[in-house]
């Protein structure tokens, strides 16, 4: 584990080093009493404070799109679900993937919470507790960890890897993350990863997660929602959590005329909305449901609706920036073909 860090924060070191970017975007401590936080790291000593544990708090595309200064070269450790926002935000215009090296680590997983006195990290079946390996636990892992399909971050400039046996390989991508490995004098190694178990794993999930509600009726399916989002105290707390959410002017808040002010629960075009917006493109992240005071299962939601659209469509977001969102690309035709009713 001690290795794979070092291997990152090379990487980082590296690509300061190099002037291939201004400043590097990562998880990591402060100092070592403090908590995982985002760290904007612009001198090359600060990236040892860089860490690679499985507590991801917040989206670091998010942060980059929000708040990233434009006219800056950005590098990125992020995971994979990460490394996909970016790819829909770039589609969206909000960030430029031409200013950002994207180093993905592949994740298995991430906690629900933060374990104070562990440092754990995921692998497929088994995890690394304070340095000794366990069984996995999936029981920690956050839900949308649980199906998740997408472990390897091909659509980053880099993706790193850990085995269990502590050994570390690296991959190159892209022609930006055959530079970055240069500037590391790292080779680039073709991933040995294995998808099986992680595959197997999210239909499992995916099965518990949406079996029930797929068999229920049209009307209890909605009723089921319903109750849920029955729940909302209108917290604002998915909507600023999501990378995908970027309006600077929402509809949502109070003071446009789309949803009334002061109302618990809010209008059900609150969450209509929403989905609208983000549903064809969700990522995965779960960070819509740790957000949520309410215990509303966010993710179930964005993650089922999503899995639907991508049946039809055939669109896996964050993948290929080159191909379109079915709310923007579709049209009529499309419709037709694909069987879908609006009415
Ligand atoms: Fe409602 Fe939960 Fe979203 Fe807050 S985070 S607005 S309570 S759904």
């Amino acid at each position: 584990m001690k290795n794979y860090s070092k291997v990152i924060q090379n990487i980082a070191r590296a690509m300061l080093r190099a002037g291939l970017v201004d400043e590097v975007v990562a998880f990591g401590r402060d100092s070592p009493a403090s908590d995982i936080i985002p760290l904007f790291i612009t001198d090359e000593r600060d990236v040892e404070k860089i860490v690679t544990v499985s507590y991801y708090p917040c989206s670091l595309a998010q942060l980059v799109a929000l708040y990233g200064d434009k006219n800056k070269r950005i590098g990125m450790i992020v995971r994979p679900c990460d490394a996909r926002a970016m790819v829909e935000l770039a589609k969206r215009r909000q960030v430029n993937l031409d200013n950002f090296y994207i180093i993905g680590i592949e994740c298995y997983g991430v906690l629900r919470t933060r374990n104070k006195n562990e440092e754990i990290y995921i692998f497929p079946n088994e995890m690394e507790i304070d340095g000794e390996l366990k069984t996995l636990d999936e029981g920690i892992l956050s839900p949308n960890c649980r199906r998740c399909e997408y472990p390897i971050p091909t659509m980053a400039d880099v993706s790193c890897r850990i085995e269990p046996n502590g050994e570390s390989s690296v991959t190159a991508n892209t022609e930006k993350g055959r530079a970055v490995l240069a500037a590391a004098n790292i080779s680039s190694q073709q991933s040995p990863s294995d998808r099986t178990a992680i595959k197997e794993r999210a239909a499992r999930w995916q099965e518990k997660d949406f079996g029930e509600l797929k068999k229920m009726n049209r009307d209890e399916r909605l009723k089921y929602w319903l109750n849920q989002l029955d729940k909302c105290i209108k917290c604002y707390g998915c909507r600023d959590s999501c990378p995908l959410c970027y309006c600077e002017v929402c509809n949502l808040c109070p003071e446009k005329p789309l949803i009334q002010g002061g109302e618990i629960p809010p209008e059900r075009l609150f969450h209509i909305t929403r989905l609208m917006h983000v549903g064809d493109s969700c990522c995965n992240c779960g960070q819509c449901e740790a957000a949520c005071p309410m215990g509303i299962p966010l993710s179930r939601l964005y993650h089922m609706l999503y899995k639907e659209l991508s049946s039809i469509f055939g669109y896996e977001s964050g993948l290929n920036v080159n191909s379109l969102p079915p709310i923007s690309s579709i049209n009529e035709e499309d419709l037709v073909k694909t069987g879908v009713d609006l009415g």
